[in-house]
């Protein structure tokens, strides 16, 4: 048997680290069987998805040194690797279990679908579809369908017995299947669901081992049932552990960085943040923390994953890139950054914001040194510039500011700058004061290149960093106060604004 694996993002927002780790364990696993690693775009979700995210997630794997055999960008004998374009696949085999009769036409409406929860809400019920329309006679469903009624396709899924199977990793997992959803397969826009693409693709592409976070792991049910369904051999499932913060939540952006750019932004090596990676949940049989990807490919044992949740810990991974700052040859180490920042991709629209404002290459550096730290040095006094906000207005300003950006999801100049000037409308301020704290975040100084173009360029989650770090600075924002500012936050989105 040729091992084949998958990764399978959606590019509905900036590539995650969590991307990343799922790919070098698939990559490690697949390169020491010879076998092939595909990169397969699940963007049936049309309204989250986008083609640029679906570039910065290839161009940041590219990045980290991983690379795959079969994919959107390098072709292969399975494709197209874009579920977008697989749409007739997809109908063809929803076609084969509706005439199985595993699966079902269902004309249920939002009002009844919305009744129905709210009464399983009631009776503390479990939330569910009730099986209502697989009671309609083939008759019934044709009328419907000659009068044009709006429909969903369904799963059957039984109601009785467990449903049970084998992940790598955790031996027999068990799951009722009365607590299984009959999941909708397609959408009433003849588009699949995430559960059928899944499956019909990776049977058509010969995926052999299933390699992903274990957030999908009750998913797993759905899929079990879908390929018993279809006569198809099951992938053989592996679940790895998901990543968490330091206090063992799930990681996630509010609390640390998830972005892939966001560690490239600050300086962490590639290679680095591969090694890292690889210490999730592996370790090298030595126990050495330094490691390339050809010796974790070399030493490889995915049975010897831990499922205790592994930490990423920025201050961990920071200490790792010091390792190898520090063994490394000078001149290698140069090239290292120029790599990092000294080239005309990162530069050019640096050098556009520096034009206007030096009169020789040597204000240059000093006044583009933003773009080449991790978040400025700041203390108090940094906001104590002319005409400075008071205390608490800055903070209000600051931490608005950031809800808005938090939840901005194209991330360009155009999009911050729309929304830091609604905010600074609706809390009736000119917009001179309300930016220059976000100056002052960002470079350290009220003066500094233009605000909006320099956030677009350093990046989302390393402006979000500066912003954070900021209101830190500044004392922070308690519980009790943060719960306060959300309420203004909310009220003040509410309110109407003459644009
Ligand atoms: N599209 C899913 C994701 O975004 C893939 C899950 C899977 O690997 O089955 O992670």
């Amino acid at each position: 048997m040729t091992v084949r694996t998958r990764i399978a993002p959606s590019p509905t927002g900036d590539p995650h680290v969590g991307t990343a780790y799922i790919a070098l364990f698939n990559y490690c696993f697949t390169r020491q069987h010879g076998g092939a690693f595909v990169l397969r775009i699940e963007d049936t979700d049309q309204v989250r998805s986008s083609r640029h995210s679906e570039e910065m997630i290839l161009e940041a794997l590219r990045w980290t040194g991983l690379s795959w055999d079969e994919g959107p960008d390098v072709g292969g004998p399975h494709g197209p690797y874009r579920q977008s374009e697989r749409s007739e696949l997809y109908k063809k085999e929803v076609q084969t279990l509706l005439d199985a009769g595993h699966a079902f036409h269902c004309f249920c409406d939002k009002a009844r679908l919305d009744a129905l929860r709210a009464q399983q809400d009631a009776d503390k019920a479990p939330r569910g579809y009730d099986g209502h329309c697989t009671h309609h006679s083939a008759e019934q469903v044709a009328a419907k369908l000659a009068a044009g009624e709006d429909y969903v396709i369904r799963m059957k899924v039984p109601r009785e017995g467990d449903c049970v199977f084998t992940d790598r990793l955790r031996g027999e997992v068990r799951f009722p299947w009365a607590e299984v959803d009959m999941q909708v397969l397609m959408k009433s826009d003849g588009l699949p669901t995430y559960h059928l693409a899944n499956v019909v693709d990776d049977h058509h592409m010969a995926i052999t081992h299933v390699i992903r976070g274990e957030e999908w792991i009750s998913s797993a049910p759905k899929h079990i049932l879908l390929y018993e369904y279809f006569g198809w051999q099951a992938p053989e499932l592996i679940h790895l552990p998901l990543l968490r913060n330091p206090d063992k939540s799930k990681l996630s952006k509010r609390k640390n960085p998830t972005s892939i750019m966001y560690y490239e932004r600050i300086g962490v090596l590639p290679q680095v943040l591969l090694n890292y990676l690889g210490m999730m949940g592996w370790s090298m049989p030595d126990g050495r923390e330094k490691f390339s990807l050809e010796e974790m490919v070399a030493h490889f044992d995915i049975d010897r994953v831990s499922l205790g949740g592994p930490v990423f810990d920025v201050t961990k991974l920071e200490w790792l890139n010091q390792q190898y700052i520090q063994q490394m040859e000078d001149e290698a180490l140069s090239q290292a950054f120029a790599q990092w920042a000294i080239h005309n991709d990162y530069m050019m629209p640096i050098m556009q914001m520096l034009k206007p404002r030096a009169k020789k290459l040597s204000e240059f550096a000093p006044l583009a040194h933003h773009f080449f730290v991790d978040v400025p040095q700041l203390a108090p006094e940094s906001f104590a510039y002319k005409k400075a906000l008071e205390p608490d207005r800055l903070l209000e300003v600051l931490q608005f500011g950031l809800w808005r950006l938090e939840a901005l999801r194209q991330w360009d100049a155009e999009g911050i700058e729309r929304e830091l000037k609604d905010t600074a409308a609706r809390m009736e301020m000119k917009l001179g004061d309300f930016l220059k704290p976000f100056f002052v975040a960002l470079s350290g100084s009220t003066v500094s290149t233009p605000l909006f173009e320099s956030l677009a360029h350093i990046g989302p989650d390393l402006s979000r960093a500066r912003l954070r770090h900021a209101l830190s600075t500044l004392g922070g924002v308690s519980g009790k106060k943060s719960k306060k500012l959300k309420k203004a936050y909310d009220a003040m989105m509410r309110a109407d604004v003459a644009q």
